[in-house]
């Protein structure tokens, strides 16, 4: 079977025909870089790191961009993302900016998501945006209105169409308190004239203002990726209005499609719910990080297909560390093995019908919409074959073992990222760590059932001073990094 995608746009899968031959053009909307990302954003940047894994294990050239939003991402409440960020934390708001991307790439490095080609930034790409609302303007589809500027809807008869709303129950269901300045409720701000006290802001023919969300991600596509490219990624949840908003902007402005293909990622509740900040559930990668190994995040994200909803909880995270250590846990016996010199000489041709399966039915699983949950099944056959190669007698010859050890470098290494090329990875250093405060938390509990309050109040401190933070509760002693 060829490669086939599940497209949003047509909601068909269709078989995957790239714009030019051999080459992939994938734009994914990328994080709002004002706090640290959270477990909603693993899976997510997850996905897509599979993806273009994939498409590059499939030989494609594949230019992956993907933006990072740090002007004019607006809250429910009207508040600007990044200044509510600089205010929280007494920042320039290009500090803040500067700390989460940071601490964004820190976190997408530890879980082994591969770096995009270009990763943007909204506020360096104003000029281009600019011009994009100049031309909408010139061709009829936007209009200024006291120095903002907006996108007139009823101008672009396929607004809807990703996401399958249609103006009429956009109008109905439209909020009460809607900016005058509006033609119709549903228009969008493509330029916003900025208050007095506003901070980010830039010279625009209209106001000296900020871009309004969407614009960023048209602007930038097209500049890196074209007028029209393959394939468009994101969150499912961003699928109105922002996604539609960005078809509405860029196909207005070019007269040609936007992307071709709209790959869109399920969402992540937390133990059941929705994380959010205001009901104070949000579990941060670097958290997530602290208690279990990135390989085992990767493997849990794998448990249900891209598209599907999955649900985080304790319970599921250590059934993925399980999971993961069976399914890599032969590989790495392999090498040890290919480490002694006993092992009898050849044996390829013994394995190499059993291997040439399982790469087939692995490249049938992710040719079917990228379908990981069936291909890490596969995987799961190639650990069955190991270890029987692993016991048999008399030993499997070296040969064997080498094709076995390259076809799970391929597999769970390229493709699926959950293959450490050595053990002692960062996940086995996060493992240490932990060990070693939670033996410190077990000698300060000693030092103090023998009163000796001068070595525990010491040990809290040296820990606190290292940024690490013991809070004891009824159930003993948990820590945190400051
Ligand atoms: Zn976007």
């Amino acid at each position: 079977m060829p490669l086939t995608i599940y497209n949003f746009l047509t909601r068909h899968q269709e078989e995957f025909k790239p714009l030019v031959e051999g080459r992939v053009h994938i734009y994914v909307c990328g994080p709002t870089v004002y706090d640290h990302a959270h477990i909603g954003h693993a899976r997510n940047y997850i996905s897509f790191d599979v993806i273009v894994r994939y498409l590059r294990y499939l030989g494609y050239r594949v230019r992956y961009v993907q933006n990072i939003t740090d002007v004019g991402h607006i809250l429910d409440t009207g508040e600007d993302r990044i200044l509510k960020g600089a205010a929280r934390e007494r920042l320039e708001p290009m500090e803040v900016v500067e700390r989460y991307q940071r601490s964004y790439f820190e976190d997408m490095d530890a879980l082994g998501v591969q770096r995009p080609d270009i990763s943007p930034r909204a506020s360096a790409h104003i000029p281009e945006q600019i011009e994009m609302i100049k031309t909408l303007i010139a061709k009829g589809h936007a209009y200024e209105v006291n120095g903002s500027v907006y996108f007139d809807v009823s101008s672009f008869s396929k607004y809807g169409k990703l996401s399958g709303r249609r103006v009429e129950e956009l109008e109905e269901g439209a909020r009460v308190a809607v900016r005058e300045e509006k033609r119709h409720p549903e228009d969008f701000a493509l330029w916003k004239k900025a208050p007095e006290e506003h901070i980010l802001k830039w010279p625009s023919p209209w106001s000296w203002g900020y871009p309004g969300w969407h614009i960023e991600c048209s602007a930038m596509a097209t500049k890196y990726l074209g007028e029209t490219f393959d394939i468009h990624g994101g969150g499912v949840d961003n699928i109105f209005p922002h996604n539609e908003c960005e078809i509405a902007q860029s196909e207005a402005a070019t007269g040609k499609p936007f992307a071709k293909y709209w790959v869109l990622g399920g969402s992540l509740t937390l133990n059941g719910v929705k994380m959010s900040k205001s009901l104070g559930n949000v579990l941060t990668i670097k958290d997530a990080l602290r208690r279990w190994r990135p390989e085992a995040i990767r493997f849990f994200t794998y448990s249900a297909h891209y598209r599907s909803p999955i649900d985080f909880s304790e319970q599921a995270l250590e059934a993925a560390t399980r999971g993961w250590e069976r399914a890599i846990g032969p590989a790495l016996a392999v090498r040890e093995h290919l480490r002694s010199s006993a092992l009898p000489e050849g044996g390829a041709d013994d394995v190499a019908p059993a291997l040439a399966d399982i790469k087939h039915r692995f490249i049938e699983a992710m040719n079917d919409d990228f379908n990981i949950p069936v291909a890490v099944s596969v995987l799961f056959e190639l650990s069955k074959l190991t270890n029987t190669l692993l016991a048999a007698e008399p030993p499997a010859g070296r040969r064997a073992l080498e094709a076995v050890a390259a076809l799970y470098s391929e597999l769970a290494g390229q493709v699926l990222g959950i293959l450490p090329e050595r053990i002692s990875a960062n996940g086995a250093n996060a493992e240490r760590e932990a060990g070693l405060i939670r033996l410190l938390i077990e000698l300060r509990a000693e030092a103090r059932a023998r009163k000796d309050f001068a070595t525990s109040d010491r040990i809290r401190e040296r820990l606190k001073a290292l940024g690490v933070i013991l809070e004891d509760g009824r159930d003993g002693t948990n820590w945190k990094f400051a």
